[in-house]
């Protein structure tokens, strides 16, 4: 039996023996006392898009073998994953990819989530990250299966630049409609993911800010990451999240905005007009693995501690076993109770250096 730390509900540290049904209502902390509170399901390694910064063509081509339907873990079986997850303190779950919305019936997997109640009975936050390719004609149906929120990707306003980051034929309005008819369907505040290239489209920054303003959207810079191996990431293309605040005040009037919660990875900032708010996520320029509570579960099954692992934990066989809420649970306890990573703290040094996962793989 080996040793976790438990978070007692009186938010005291406890020490327990872990067995299959002892986690129940003491969620676990991981080796630096981060307790494990969002899921991030990737439910497809493919998509419709190649951004070089994620899945470039020359790598991602037609040669490119991606996981046989078989083995991508079924919605009984995510579901399952899930329910043990939030048995031990998750009250977020995200889904994402590749592109979520290509695999087929997704509405049926947010229906089978959304079902779940925490141990208190409350529903959890259940959002999606897309491309937005295909959002115009699901949005209804993922809101009324439960979805509650969308964040939608978007780099470019610009058609020529658009086209040539996606490494697609699809247009920005195509994304745009997606945008419009999410917060249509109430699945708002829908936030905008900007990953941000300097010299590529540091240009569309402003653009895009004066767009979004003044709509209900939160847009949200995202300095671009050494994810995976396959990006050809390099320094000098980042630009930091004060350098784009920087330019963003040269244009328009911005105050903070206090987080809401321990863990929130966007830095918020808002219109002092009363235009909106906006976000920084400065992984790269100031890491916050401190307060890191994300835990990542691939098409495959398994469960990745850190989008820069190298490896992630079989729960497959386990879930194909017929292991139960309980088992689950303990094993799942188990991994993250051994949890140690916090790459961005580390990235550049030596021991940090190692082959890691890719983005398209174990999703945003
Ligand atoms: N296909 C969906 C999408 O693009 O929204 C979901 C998966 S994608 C891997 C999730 C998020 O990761 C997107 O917002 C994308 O822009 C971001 N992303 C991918 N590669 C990145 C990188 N190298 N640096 C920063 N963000 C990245
Ligand atoms: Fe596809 Fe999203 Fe990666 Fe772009 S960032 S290639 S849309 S998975
Ligand atoms: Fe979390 Fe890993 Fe990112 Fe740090 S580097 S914030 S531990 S995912």
């Amino acid at each position: 039996m080996s040793k976790v730390i438990f978070l007692a509900p009186n938010g005291e540290i406890a020490q327990d023996a872990l067995s299959p049904g002892s986690h129940a209502g003491v969620p676990p902390l991981d080796r630096r006392g981060r307790p494990l509170r969002d899921l991030r399901i990737s439910v497809t390694d493919r998509c419709n898009f190649r951004c070089a910064y994620c899945m470039p063509r020359e790598v991602f081509d037609g040669n490119y073998t991606f996981l046989p339907h078989a083995s991508l873990l079924t919605f009984e079986e995510i579901t399952r994953v899930a329910q043990a997850a939030i048995q031990l303190g998750v009250r977020k779950i995200r889904l994402t990819g590749g592109e979520p919305l290509m695999r087929k019936n997704l509405e049926r997997l947010v229906g089978m989530l959304a079902m779940l109640r925490t141990p208190d009975g409350e529903a959890i936050d259940l959002t999606l990250t897309t491309n937005g390719t295909l959002l115009e004609k699901k949005a209804a149906a993922l809101r009324d299966a439960g979805l509650t929120r969308v964040t939608v990707s978007l780099d470019a306003l610009d058609e020529h630049l658009f086209e040539r980051m996606s490494d697609s034929r699809i247009s920005v309005k195509t994304v745009l409609r997606g945008i419009d008819e999410a917060a249509r369907v109430g699945l708002s505040p829908v936030k905008v993911n900007m990953v941000v290239r300097k010299g590529v489209n540091d240009d569309q920054i402003v653009p895009m800010a004066r767009h979004f303003r003044h709509t209900g959207h939160v847009l949200r810079f995202i300095e671009f990451m050494d994810v995976g191996t396959t990006n050809g990431w390099n320094m000098a293309e980042v630009l930091s999240g004060a350098e784009i605040l920087r330019l963003l005040r040269a244009h328009f009037p911005l105050e903070a905005v206090k987080a809401d919660y321990r863990g929130e990875v966007a830095a918020r900032w808002r219109y002092v007009d009363g235009g909106g708010e906006i976000g920084l996520i400065t992984s790269v320029s100031q890491p916050f693995c401190g307060d890191c509570t994300r835990a990542r579960l691939s098409p495959e099954g398994s469960i990745f501690l850190c989008l820069f692992a190298d490896r992630g934990h079989d729960l497959r066989a386990l879930v194909r076993s017929g292991a139960d809420t309980g088992a689950l649970a303990a094993r799942i306890a188990n991994i993250w109770s051994g949890r140690d990573d916090h790459y961005s703290e580390i990235r550049g040094r030596e021991s940090s250096a190692h082959r890691k996962i890719e983005m398209s793989y174990i999703g945003g």
